[in-house]
């Protein structure tokens, strides 16, 4: 059997140390083969530079880079030239976003919503982009209802995405509904699931509220009951993700989106101990 796609996110650093730590991660995670390396972008383009300069190093090693883009806040002008600067790089996938709208935001540019940046991207450079979008299993924290949301996404699709990553999630039911709700709806590009290693539970709970991925009582109750043995809350994290990522896998995922977090270790276990 062949191995499911993978590939691997990063943010980009704001420091040489982070830069350097970077570049050990990547190269510790490249013995993965992955499709690709992709690389976060702060809303309104406050990461611009580091999300360009990481994308660009990534490419000259030899590997695949995706950086992400997102559009709220942003010009039509600021995009499109962007664009072409990626494409001059010979860069060919882009995870196109709306963008999470920082606080106190009044002119929120050219752009509303993921959709827009999508047409835009097709317009300016016909099927030059591969283009990802994002899903959320658990629905995005903003939406109206579910329907609402799931009529966005498919909207996204209808635009020209050509594949999907979701946000994180621990339900893998939540997942595949999904799957079946857009595919029912006429979708059919293949949407990879991200996954998320659990490393440090206040964290980790802190950032699920935000972007709304659900932590089950269960699994908040256990990691809790483990307080500050933060070397058990790991173990424990590994054997709950990496038997997450093999049922989604056997049960028909296409591949998946590792969340970094810029460190190579708990997602080296994870991917070794699903035989990669
Ligand atoms: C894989 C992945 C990578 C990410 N990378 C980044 C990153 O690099 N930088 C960053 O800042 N953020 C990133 N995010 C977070 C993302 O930017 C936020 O979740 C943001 O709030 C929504 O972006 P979106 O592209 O999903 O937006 P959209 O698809 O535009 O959806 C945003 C909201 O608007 C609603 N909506 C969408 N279209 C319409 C419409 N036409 N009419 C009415 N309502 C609509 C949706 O239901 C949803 O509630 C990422 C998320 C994921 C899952």
């Amino acid at each position: 059997m062949t191995r499911p796609p993978i590939s691997f996110e990063f943010f980009p650093s704001k420091t040489p140390e982070g830069t350097d730590k970077l570049r050990n991660t990547r190269r510790q995670l490249a013995q993965f083969k992955p499709e690709f390396f992709s690389v976060t972008f702060g809303a309104g383009g406050t990461t611009q530079d580091g999300t360009r300069n990481a994308v660009f190093e990534i490419q000259s090693e030899g590997h695949q880079a995706a950086p992400h883009l997102s559009c709220i806040g942003s010009t039509r002008a600021t995009i499109a030239e962007l664009l072409t600067s990626y494409r001059e790089h010979g860069i060919r996938r882009i995870v196109a976003l709306r963008g999470d709208i920082p606080s106190g935001m009044v002119d929120v540019g050219e752009f509303r919503y993921a959709n827009e940046l999508v047409a835009f991207i097709r317009e300016q450079h016909g099927d030059w982009f591969h283009i990802e979008v994002a899903a959320y299993p658990e629905y995005h924290p903003q939406a109206q209802s579910a329907e609402a949301d799931l009529r966005a996404f498919v909207g996204k699709v209808n635009a020209g995405a050509d594949a999907a990553i979701t946000q994180y999630f621990f339900n893998a039911d939540a997942y595949f509904r999904f799957v079946d709700e857009v595919q029912s709806r006429g979708v059919t590009i293949p949407i990879v699931p991200g996954i998320m290693p659990i490393q440090n539970f206040s964290q980790l709970s802190r950032f699920s509220d935000m972007c709304g991925a659900e932590i089950p009582r269960w699994l908040k109750l256990r990691l809790a009951s483990f307080g500050d043995d933060s070397a058990s809350i790991r173990a424990f994290g590994l054997d709950f993700v990496t038997e997450l990522s093999d049922r989604v896998l056997s049960q028909g995922a296409p591949g998946l989106h590792f969340y970094t977090l810029n460190a190579a270790g708990a997602v080296s276990t994870i991917c070794q101990r699903l035989g990669f």
